[in-house]
């Protein structure tokens, strides 16, 4: 019976999946498919005219191919490597492309803890998911606002199991990305780990973001907990299951992402 009920909800899913990449295929085709056909009609096109049908051409182009990849990502599953991944440094790289790539009027901080435990998984996946956290939180805070991502250690034991299903006793690594952005209502918050599901502008969200989030964290035997409060910000606590020793001992020749060695 939990069989015919999970493959039930997986028909569901990719149902679900199957409707929003038509959806979303078929928009970005559109625009592509008007600019050639105006680019032929026109007989003697203007140098600028020209130049503007193929950026048209072009960004739909890229925005096709970005989406294509994301899906691909989602339905391959989350197979991921599974190798020694030190949070740390994976907070050091998502550190540099935020204070790269993010407005100035976002303030960030992150809590390095050099005693954290590590984690058995995929890095490039946990990079993932860490980087669609912020991303979201940068566009939940168009005026501004402070992000935060910190970890810390966390002992499941018989009580917590108890009243969590989702968890199982023993060492996990929370890690918590915050900001003080938008929120959501409950209704919103109810919907976030649908494939497809956005609130955000065409162009803007694939609504793909955390139904990969929570793919890679239950594919690592984690779980996800969500508080939100619309005009206060919105909190992701992850708990991923850890290996009960220090990162740094583990991880002696592991690369820093500048180059260096621990
Ligand atoms: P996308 O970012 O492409 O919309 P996601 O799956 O990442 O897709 O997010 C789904 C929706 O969840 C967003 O459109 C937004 O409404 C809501 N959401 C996610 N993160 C936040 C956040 N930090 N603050 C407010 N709303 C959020």
């Amino acid at each position: 019976l939990e069989s015919q009920f999970l493959r039930a909800q997986r028909l569901e899913s990719l149902g679900t999946l199957a409707g929003g990449i038509a959806h979303d295929l078929n928009n970005i085709l559109t625009p592509i498919l008007s600019a050639a056909q105006l680019l032929q009609l026109k007989r003697s096109p203007s140098e600028e005219w020209s130049q503007q049908m193929y950026r048209t051409i072009e960004s739909n182009c890229k925005r096709g191919a970005a989406l294509v990849k994301q899906v691909l990502h989602f339905a391959r599953g989350v197979e991921g490597k599974r190798s020694i991944v030190v949070i740390n440094h994976l907070f050091l790289e998502i550190e540099q492309i935020i204070n790269s790539t993010f407005p100035k009027s976002i303030e960030f901080s992150s809590d390095i803890n050099p005693n954290l435990w590590a984690v058995i998984g995929d890095a490039t996946h946990l990079h993932q998911v860490l980087m669609n956290l912020t991303v979201n939180a940068r566009d939940a805070m168009p005026n501004g606002g402070s992000l935060t991502i910190s970890a810390k250690n966390f002992l499941v034991d018989e009580q917590y199991a108890r009243m969590n299903l989702e968890a199982s006793i023993g060492p996990y690594i929370v890690i918590t990305v915050a900001d003080t952005g938008i929120g959501m209502s409950p209704e919103i918050l109810d919907r976030i780990f649908e494939p497809f599901f956005t609130t955000k502008e065409v162009g803007k969200g694939t609504g793909l973001g955390l139904s990969t989030v929570r793919g890679i964290i239950k594919s690592h035997g984690g779980f996800i907990n969500v508080h939100s409060e619309i005009g206060k910000g919105t909190e992701f606590k992850l708990f991923v299951p850890a290996v009960e020793t220090m990162a740094t001992s583990l991880a002696e020749n592991v690369e820093l992402p500048n180059g260096n060695r621990e």
